[in-house]
């Protein structure tokens, strides 16, 4: 497995998950029987998905606090144990035949491989676990640099150049469209050196700070 990168096997997980999630959604009102049917099957290919990446030996939780984890680390347990995530919703199937907002199904762990961790513009590895990185505390941006989630952006950056944290030249900020939606917030950043606008509010971006950083 360590041949595959973090993506290929997101991508290969992903259809199943979604797929499964249509079958809830889709169907109005399936029996209690065959909800759990469903619920038993989607567990399985969530521990199946959890234990291949595990095995690979290249595998990092991401908390959404930006704490880095090993997986066996405790503070992240109760994600990565699915019979343990999926126990209060298996005991109250109307919250998982509902459908409101995004809490009818428990959120799987975000793994990583250490390169994906690499990658991040910021992280924190986790104290209790203490996963090996090149960083116990990886800032967000260079000095002379601010950096900004594409979610929190503005009216006052329009007319400011972008990059991402990786140093891709986005261009000027023209547009923020922010719409609610039934399936959630359909967001959209555009700019002018880019075709598609970005559409991850959690994508991290930066720009030079106005003032000289030598005067901090
Ligand atoms: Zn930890």
């Amino acid at each position: 497995m360590t041949t595959d990168s973090a993506a290929e096997r997101v991508q290969a997980a992903a259809p199943e998950r979604y797929e499964h999630e249509d079958d809830l959604h889709g169907q109005r009102h399936p029996s209690d029987a065959e909800l759990r049917r469903q619920l038993a099957d989607t567990l399985r290919k969530e521990t199946a998905l959890v234990e291949k990446w595990v095995s690979s030996g290249d595998c990092f939780i991401l908390s959404d606090a930006g704490k880095v984890h090993l997986p066996s680390c405790s503070d992240i347990q109760a994600l990565m144990d699915r019979e343990a995530a999926w126990a209060p919703y298996l005991d109250d199937l109307e919250r998982v035949r509902d459908w409101h907002g995004t809490d009818n199904a428990p959120p799987m762990p975000a793994l990583l491989t250490r390169a994906d961790v690499e990658d991040l513009a910021s992280y924190a590895a986790c104290p209790g676990c203490a996963p090996v990185l090149d960083h116990t505390e990886k800032r967000a941006a260079a000095r002379g640099w601010t950096a900004v989630q594409a979610g929190g952006l503005n009216f006052r950056h329009f007319g400011t150049v972008f990059s991402l944290a990786d140093g891709t030249e986005l261009g000027t900020l023209t547009r923020i469209s922010r719409v609610e939606t039934a399936d959630g917030l359909d967001f959209a950043a555009e700019f002018d050196g880019i075709v598609d606008p970005v559409a991850d509010p959690l994508t991290e971006l930066v720009y030079r700070s106005e003032a000289a950083p030598e005067q901090y």
